[in-house]
C-alpha cells in the first residue's frame, strides 16, 4: 500500500473506526522481532479495527513492508526538514519515502527527556509539512493526578496543536496516556479515562477539530481491554508491551473488534 492510500485510509476513520496502536518502543531483539514480524504475516484486518504499529526508526523499512493491512509509524522525527548535516536524526521526508504513515510525537517517555512544547511544535510542523498522520501523547503524572491538576496538565500540552487546527484535519489523534499507567501494570479506571477523553474532545471540538480519534494508553492488555473497548469515548488504545507478542496484541485487536 503506498502511504498516499494510507493516508486516505487513514481519513477514512470517521466513519467511526477504531485504532489498536503497538509502541515497539526500543524493542524487540533480533529473535523475538523475528517471531513478532512472522505472526505479524498472518494478519487480516478485522471489522472496524485499524491496526498500526511504530518500531524502531532503524525497523521502519522492513516491518512497512511485511503485511499491508498494518500501518506503520514512526516513534519520532526531527524537528529539521529535508536533508542536511543533522548527525542522529531523521527527517519527515525521509520517513515518508520508506512509507511510514504517521508520527508519536509528545509521548512522556520523551517528554521525561526534556522535550517541550517548543520542540514538540517544530516537530509536529515538520510532521505536517512532510504529510504525516500525528498521533499527539498526553498524560499526567501521579503526583499531579493526586493534586487535581490532571486536566490543565493535559490542557497544556494539547496547546501546540492549537496553531496547526488547518493543517492537522483529517490527520491526527491524541492519545491519553498517564504516565503513572505506563508499563507499571496500573491501568487507569474506566471511567477516569472516560472523563478525561471527554475533556479532550471538548478542547479539541472548541478548536473546530472534530472527528479526532482519542485512544487510551497505559498497561493495556488482553485482561482489560474489553472494559475499555466498550467505553464510547475511548475509540482505541495505544499499546506498549503487550504489543510485543503477537498473540497478546492479536487478543487487544479481537477485543476492540468485538466490542
Ligand atoms: C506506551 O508507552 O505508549 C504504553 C502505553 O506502554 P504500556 O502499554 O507498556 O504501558
Amino acid at each position: 500500500m503506498t502511504t498516499s492510500q494510507q493516508s486516505a485510509d487513514l481519513i477514512s476513520r470517521q466513519s467511526g473506526q477504531r485504532w489498536v496502536i503497538g509502541n515497539w518502543k526500543m524493542s524487540p531483539a533480533y529473535a523475538a522481532r523475528n517471531t513478532l514480524l512472522d505472526a505479524m504475516r498472518s494478519y487480516h484486518a478485522q471489522g472496524e479495527v485499524k491496526v498500526a504499529v511504530a518500531p524502531t526508526s532503524l525497523h521502519v523499512a522492513q516491518v512497512a513492508l511485511i503485511n499491508d493491512q498494518v500501518s506503520v509509524l514512526a516513534q519520532d522525527i526531527s524537528q529539521f526538514a529535508g536533508t542536511g548535516a543533522h548527525t542522529g536524526e531523521i527527517s519527515g521526508e525521509l520517513l515518508t519515502e520508506i512509507g511510514v504513515m504517521g508520527v508519536l510525537i509528545g509521548h512522556s517517555e520523551r517528554r521525561q527527556m526534556g522535550e517541550d512544547n517548543a520542540l514538540l511544535s517544530l516537530k509536529l510542523q515538520q510532521a505536517l509539512a512532510s504529510g504525516l498522520n500525528v498521533v499527539w501523547c498526553v498524560g499526567e503524572t501521579l503526583d499531579q493526578r493526586e493534586a487535581g491538576q490532571a486536566m490543565r496538565v493535559v490542557e497544556q500540552q494539547l496547546i501546540p496543536l492549537w496553531s496547526q487546527v488547518k493543517a492537522l484535519q483529517g490527520k491526527l489523534w491524541v492519545a491519553y496516556e498517564p504516565v503513572w499507567a505506563i508499563g507499571t501494570g496500573r491501568t487507569a479506571q474506566v471511567r477516569d479515562a472516560q472523563q478525561m477523553h471527554l475533556h479532550i474532545q471538548q478542547l479539541l471540538m472548541t478548536h473546530e477539530l472534530s472527528d479526532v480519534p482519542v485512544l487510551y494508553g497505559g498497561s493495556v492488555k488482553p485482561d482489560n481491554a474489553a472494559a475499555l473497548a466498550a467505553a464510547p469515548e475511548i475509540n482505541g488504545v495505544l499499546v506498549g508491551g503487550a504489543s510485543l507478542e503477537w498473540a497478546s496484541f492479536q487478543a487487544i485487536i479481537d477485543a476492540f473488534a468485538n466490542a
